[in-house]
């Protein structure tokens, strides 16, 4: 006997594959006709949703989605089915799936169209998505975790350097307030001369305050956060940080920026923290030499801004250079070795690259760029 074409013993086996197949899916399968009714709801849905297929066959499938898609889902299925133009029916994205005690889950759907005895269908392929979410939230605590571990490594490396830097202000503000409590004493003195006193205390009661907002921006444990930023600004401060403590060292610095570079689309803090790697690399490699050096600048290359750091200092050792951005490659008693191979990956997750760009006897240059967002497209 034939029916359509096939067999009865072909329909029934095709029957029994299509059930094999909806059973033993890992992945959710829903049907729903064009009124977004459910006809198939598999037992991989059951376990993903916690429903029985009684309490969601015939039903409407936006019970499975959270508001605000539960409420617009009909809508969006009545305007597909006039203009024809896809959203999600013929693709596949990752949308938010609701569980029957009302919890939420991201989950992969893809939905394909079809005809089944000439109405139209469509099929829901629904793959949980919950664990790759979790993990990959947990790699991005631990990769925050480790910027945040090294760069309290960095300041701590620093701690004597900054103490001293944060000093001088403190000094001179005690002196200046000796000097003002002198004058009171003396009422002939002009009030303008008091005053002058005054400012410069406030002046340098600013500076300290200054320099440890900036330490206690660089050291805080936040989020990742990508915003516009003026890159010469951000390099001045880094420098700052970077060379505290050297004032009136021998190590010269030389700072030569590009004036109108574009703003960049950076983590400050992240930036700032391969800018500080770089230069205390720098600072540590030249001192105690002659005439020693530290160059900061930065320009435009073609659709990147480059940040480059040179030195003066001993030049990198022929055995470290090929390993350098390698995690534990260091030659210093005390070193981590983590610093350039968390520079390079700070670069990289900005789209940007960081590189040995010259070393020699007199010196190394490392280059950081950093892409110049490409303009918003007109409204
Ligand atoms: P650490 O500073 O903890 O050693 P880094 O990854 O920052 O870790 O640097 C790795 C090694 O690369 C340093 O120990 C040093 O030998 C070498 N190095 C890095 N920058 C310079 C530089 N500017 N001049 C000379 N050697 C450098």
């Amino acid at each position: 006997m034939q029916e359509a074409g096939r067999t009865i013993a072909q329909a029934a086996d095709e029957d029994a594959l299509f059930h094999a197949l909806i059973n033993t899916a890992i992945d959710g399968i829903v049907v729903i006709n064009e009124q977004g009714i459910v006809q198939v709801f598999s037992p991989a849905c059951e376990r993903l949703f916690g429903y029985a297929p009684e309490e969601v066959l015939d039903c409407n499938i936006n019970m499975l989605m959270p508001e605000p898609y539960r409420s617009q889902h009909d809508a969006y299925l009545a305007r597909y089915l006039e203009t024809q133009i896809p959203h999600i029916i013929g693709i596949g994205r990752e949308v938010v799936g609701q569980r029957r005690d009302g919890t939420t889950f991201p989950m992969y759907l893809s939905v394909g169209e079809g005809m089944l005895k000439g109405s139209r269908i469509f099929v829901g392929i629904i793959n949980d998505m919950s664990e790759t979410r979790a993990r990959d939230n947990r790699i991005r605590e631990l990769q925050g975790e480790l910027l945040h571990v090294t760069r309290m490594t960095l300041m701590g490396e620093m701690a004597s350097a900054l103490a001293h830097e944060l000093n001088q202000p403190l000094t001179a503000l005690l002196n200046y307030t000796g000097a003002a409590r002198h004058m009171t004493g003396h009422l002939g003195e002009p009030a303008a001369k008091l005053a002058e006193v005054l400012d410069r205390i406030a002046e340098q009661a600013e500076r300290a305050g200054l320099i440890i907002r900036r330490l206690r921006n660089f050291i805080e444990k936040r989020e990742s956060i990508r915003a516009p930023e003026d890159i010469n600004k951000a390099v001045e401060e880094a420098v700052e940080l970077g060379l505290a403590g050297m004032r009136g060292g021998d190590i010269k610095r030389r700072l030569g920026l590009e004036p109108g570079l574009p703003a960049l689309l950076i983590d400050k803090v992240q930036i700032q923290q391969i800018l500080v790697n770089l230069i205390r690399n720098a600072v540590e490699a030249t001192s105690g030499l002659p005439r020693g050096a530290v160059t900061i600048t930065t320009h435009k290359n073609g659709d990147a801004v480059e940040i480059a750091v040179a030195d003066t200092g001993t030049g990198i050792p022929a055995e470290v250079e090929s390993r350098l951005f390698h995690p534990f490659v260091t030659t210093k008693a005390h070193g981590m070795g983590m610093g350039l191979s968390i520079c390079r990956k700070i670069a990289e997750a900005h789209g940007g690259r960081l590189w040995l760009a010259a070393n020699s006897e007199e010196g190394a240059t490392f280059i950081l760029r950093l892409p110049v967002p490409a303009p918003e497209p007109a409204p």
